[in-house]
């Protein structure tokens, strides 16, 4: 294992980071100047390398655009007012992309892999990491199958890559209304739904498109069922129903996300009733049409949390209110203190890089 703990360096001669106007960029189009990766062949994890950010080769019969062996992970770093990176909790996403490579036939990452990866490429493109509040490098490590050869079995070689990209803000504002899902699925007992697998997110395109053209930017999956709420797009869901807050438990379902587990932490600090379980259909309609639905939100990394203005179901729709203090508001502002820096971290969530 030591060996892999080496990380052969290749610096770039000029860094692309000058010429760049990032008031101006959209999300995931401009990429930091190197990139990690780390192969696996023979059965063991090779000597990890950083490189500056280029395209691959892969042969054209690589497993992975035939049998979609891949699964990936999102995690940020933060800059704050000293200068200083952090990233939040990225044991969580390393033991994630494990489980998800597991699920999905691959060999997982060990750990130093990993951690010495992020830690060196975020060292190595900081000031990619701009400050200010709201700003932050997006950090996607992806593990994916490379050998060539079109026989359906899991592939011997892999790739694991960690590459960065700059955001200021994933939805920009704007209203986020979900349609409840009554006929489309992203996930059943015994599947992948609990996993980053790359192709749970192809398969949630197109449901998406049709009810884009119905008016909604997300779709809230159900179970097989469609009685039970269980995600909002690619975030995980929260209702406020009265002063309680109610998420559905995670399960073979439903992704343990990192921001869903945080918000449950910091509700609770707050003093705010949390209830993890089951969330029917027709509770949260019959809290909308009583007005007792207060609040309906995702959370995710990208997004930390999105308030979502209204809620189609069948030939339904209501709207939420805006609140004046909105749990949403209220959970975001103190997991952004936290991740920037700000307040104290309580938790022991974040680590300085
Ligand atoms: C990544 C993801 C989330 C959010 O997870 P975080 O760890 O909070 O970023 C929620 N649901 C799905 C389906 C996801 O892929």
């Amino acid at each position: 294992m030591t060996m892999t703990t080496d990380i052969k360096i290749t610096k770039i001669n000029q860094s692309k980071f000058e010429g760049i106007n990032l008031d101006n960029i959209t999300f995931g189009t401009v990429y930091s100047d190197h990139m990690f990766f780390c192969d696996f062949k023979d059965g063991k994890w090779q000597q990890p390398e950083i490189t500056p950010y280029q395209p691959l080769q892969l042969d054209p019969s690589a497993r992975v655009f035939h049998y979609g062996q891949a699964a990936f992970e999102g995690m940020k770093a933060y800059k704050d007012t000293n200068n200083d990176v952090w990233v939040f909790r990225p044991e969580e996403n390393w033991k994630r992309i494990c489980f998800s490579a597991k699920r999905l036939a691959m060999p997982e990452v060990p750990k130093e892999v990993f951690m010495n990866g992020l830690k060196t490429l975020l060292q190595m493109d900081s000031q990619w990491v701009v400050p200010g509040k709201g700003n932050s490098l997006y950090i996607r490590p992806f593990i994916f199958a490379t050998q060539a050869g079109v026989s359906a079995a899991p592939a011997t070689e892999y790739k694991f890559m960690i590459i960065c990209t700059p955001v200021q803000a994933y939805y920009k504002g704007g209203d986020v209304k979900v349609k409840i899902s009554d006929h489309y699925s992203r996930a059943a007992n015994g599947g992948v739904g609990a996993t980053k697998a790359a192709g749970n997110y192809a398969a949630q395109f197109y449901p998406t498109q049709k009810a884009n053209e119905e008016g909604y930017q997300q779709i809230i999956w159900t179970n097989s069922t469609h009685e039970y709420l269980e995600e909002a797009g690619t975030m995980n869901v929260f209702f406020r129903i009265g002063d309680k807050l109610i998420t559905a438990p995670t399960d073979e379902r439903i992704l343990n996300g990192v921001t869903r587990k945080s918000i449950i932490a910091l509700a609770e600090k707050e003093g705010i009733q949390v209830e993890v379980r089951k969330v029917s259909v027709t509770e949260v309609i019959e809290a909308a049409k009583t007005s007792n639905l207060k609040e309906v939100f995702g959370t995710g990394t990208a997004a930390v949390i999105v308030p979502i203005t209204g809620v189609g179901y069948k030939d339904d729709h209501y709207d939420l209110p805006k609140l004046e203090n909105a749990y949403s508001t209220m959970l975001k502002e103190q997991l952004l203190a936290i991740q920037y820096n700000e307040a104290e971290d309580i938790f022991g969530w974040t680590q300085k890089i």
